[in-house]
């Protein structure tokens, strides 16, 4: 397959050298067939304490937090060597994470190699140092100067629906900034990390202990690295209830903790919309990779009297959607990453049916795949937001139509949730668009159609979306200290 990802195994990134696991080898797994692609380093406890102790010492003992034209030289390296890489780094995306070929092409892959220039640019144009003037604070004459320095040794913890979108979006802003990293990926796709580690040692002047890749099948890595002290701030993506638990166990070392956690996002339909072709649109959107994205559109809130036409849209929309082979070019709905994830779809289905629920279009298995962990585009109607696949995320091509009674009635339902991850709005009014939009507890709306995606624009949740932001400035500073240095005069 590739020079640095060999079906043999891959290695860990620790202390700059490329090391086997403590805990020797675990398969990584073709979704799309079920069929195990090869072996990735399995690493132990001490495994993760040396690259804990790698990250403390390139942190506390090298120029890398002091030096940004430095960290900026070597981010555009970094994107350099992974562009040389692009087609091998594409293949392993389309077989370890299942990732449809034609989204390698933006955010499962070419966009967040991209973006890490956006950050290198960032480094070297970014004021670190603000002269606030001289202040005279109980009487006592003084020249305020504000450093922004970076936070330390950042864990950097992430699942498996995007990964070079995540690991990249850590990775990129945490160096930028300063930091050092320990990075755990989620055990289903640890090729894709670990050929950016192979990439970091062999192929850049990242300095050693910088960068360090511990793969793992055992989650209580990510547990064990958010409780070690010598780690400043824990950077998590995944589900609310693991971040839930992150949070919980960062504060025994009061460390910080971002948070980029799960979502039930609205798409609004206002009356004044072509209602048939916004109800396309959400429903086609939801297929993409099978529906595991954080930020999907998963509820569609239409007007009551539009609920029929919009139903007979969407299941349109859904049901010519053909979940295949990730490989070709066609294909926007792959399988889901595992046999547990088609349960937990599939589970959720039945409560939908238990619940009273009409399952429109979809429901089951695609005729003709009888190996891979795909699931059928669904798209249920006939139950109220307070039902159970209304509240909770199920991360599949799942699309809940629910009818609203007008502008403030849809913002209600739309905030009538425990996430705040992202959110959609279709009309033709902007003034009422511009209020609902306002209305909304959100972190990311799309309107009409547009894309919020993009290195400068800041993404993340309100509510139990999660903490913080990811990219953009924002998200750059997520990865710094604020010093305030007082000088009498
Ligand atoms: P998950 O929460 O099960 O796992 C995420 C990561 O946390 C993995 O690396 C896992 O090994 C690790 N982990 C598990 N238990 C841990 C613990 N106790 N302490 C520390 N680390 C632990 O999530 P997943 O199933 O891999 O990914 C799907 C979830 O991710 C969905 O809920 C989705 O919404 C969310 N997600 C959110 C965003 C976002 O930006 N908001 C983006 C992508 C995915």
């Amino acid at each position: 397959m590739s020079r640095l990802v060999s079906p043999e195994g891959t290695a860990l990134l620790i202390g700059g050298k490329l090391v086997p696991g403590g805990a020797g080898v675990f398969d990584t797994v073709d979704p799309a067939t079920e069929r195990v692609l090869g072996h990735a380093a399995d690493a132990d406890a001490a495994d993760l304490d040396a690259a804990v102790a790698a990250a403390r010492a390139a942190f506390d003992d090298t120029d890398w937090p002091r030096d940004p034209a430095f960290r900026a030289r070597c981010l555009r390296q970094l994107r350099d060597a992974l562009r040389g890489h692009l087609e091998e780094l594409r293949e392993i995306t389309i077989a370890e994470a299942g990732a449809p070929r034609m989204l390698t092409g933006g955010p499962q892959l070419e966009a967040p190699i991209g973006d890490l220039g956006w950050f290198a640019d960032l480094a070297e144009s970014y004021c670190w140092d603000t002269d606030l003037g001289a202040a005279r604070p109980m009487g006592v004459r003084s020249g305020r100067t504000l450093h922004r320095e970076p936070i330390g040794v950042v864990g950097a913890i992430t699942p498996w629906n995007f990964p070079h979108q995540i690991n990249l979006a850590k990775l990129g802003p945490a160096l930028a900034a300063g930091a050092t990293v320990v990075l755990k990926p989620a055990p289903e796709t640890p090729w894709c990390a670990a050929y950016i580690g192979a990439i970091i040692a062999t192929e850049t002047d990242i300095p050693a202990g910088v960068v360090d890749i511990v793969t793992s099948s055992d989650h209580g890595l990510g547990a064990r690295l958010v409780e070690d002290p010598r780690v400043d701030m824990i950077s998590f993506t995944g589900s609310t209830r693991t971040g839930r638990a992150v949070m919980a166990s960062a504060a025994a070392t009061v460390k910080k903790v971002f948070l980029e956690l799960g979502g039930k996002s609205a798409c609004i339909v206002l009356d004044d919309a072509d209602i048939a072709a916004a109800s396309r649109y959400a429903a086609f959107s939801v297929c993409v990779h099978a529906g595991q994205g954080c930020a999907l559109t998963t509820r569609l809130l239409v007007p009551r009297a539009a609920h029929d036409e919009a139903v007979a849209a969407a299941a349109e929309a859904m049901a010519a959607v053909v979940p295949g082979d990730p490989n070709e070019a066609g294909t926007i709905c792959g399988p889901l990453i595992s046999e547990r994830q088609r349960a937990r779809v599939e589970r959720y289905l039945d409560i939908a049916r238990a619940e009273g629920g009409t399952v429109v279009t979809g429901g089951g298995r695609p005729a003709g795949r009888d190996r891979g962990y795909f699931v059928e585009p669904t798209l249920i109607a006939g139950l109220p937001n307070g039902s159970t696949v209304a509240q909770e995320e199920i991360f599949g091509p799942v699309l809940v139509v629910i009818p609203h009674d007008g502008d403030a009635d849809a913002v209600r339902l739309a905030n009538d949730s425990r996430y705040g991850l992202s959110g959609a709005v279709w009309g033709a009014d902007p003034d009422r668009i511009r209020t609902v939009v306002r209305g909304l507890r959100i972190g990311t709306v799309g309107v009409n159609g547009g894309i919020w995606y993009s290195a400068d624009a800041p993404f993340g949740g309100y509510k139990q979306s999660g903490i913080g932001r990811e990219l953009g400035v924002a998200g750059f500073e997520e990865y710094l200290q604020t010093k305030l240095v007082a000088t009498a005069e």
